[in-house]
């Protein structure tokens, strides 16, 4: 059986949390170890799941697991969650970023919430970075803007 086919929850798949097209064309590897299945797995059922079943559309992750090859090829942080498996990029259809990055402020358990590049009044511009790790959860809620982090989310 391919790994990739596993099932993280409901609705979410390991490939789904995997795959990437820069990885595919760059022939990086980017299966998670094994310890990594359960974050990838809390993030699908602490932050995705809630999302999905709120809005009532499916989600189609952008950014998930990223070995650390994969990390340096997209120019991702050194600090960044995403190779440690603790990170998930990704836009609900129709719903503006902002608006979006609001309800997980205030419905969810994150430990990094960061609305990305978003530009007001471009509803599906940017796009959301969540974290989580279980039981040690900063909440802190930050936009990155004109190349920097800033506190809070700002529209
Ligand atoms: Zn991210």
């Amino acid at each position: 059986m391919d790994t990739n086919d596993m099932q993280l929850s409901e609705h979410f798949s390991l490939n789904e949390m995997t795959r990437s097209d820069t990885a595919a064309r760059k022939g990086i590897n980017n299966i998670p170890p094994a310890n990594m299945m359960v974050k990838l797995r809390d993030l699908c059922v602490q932050v995705l799941e809630p999302v999905r079943l709120h809005f009532g559309v499916p989600i189609r992750p952008s950014s998930g697991y990223r070995s650390p090859e994969l990390n340096l090829a997209v120019g991702g942080a050194k600090t960044s969650q995403h190779p440690k498996g603790e990170a998930v990029d990704f836009e609900v259809s129709g719903v503006s970023n902002y608006d979006l990055a609001c309800w997980i402020q205030h419905e969810l358990v994150y430990d990094q919430l960061i609305l990305e590049c978003y530009t007001p009044g471009v509803p599906d511009s940017g796009w959301v970075h969540v974290s989580y790790r279980a039981g040690r959860n900063r909440k802190q809620a930050m936009t990155y803007v004109d190349g920097q982090y800033v506190p809070g989310l700002r529209r």
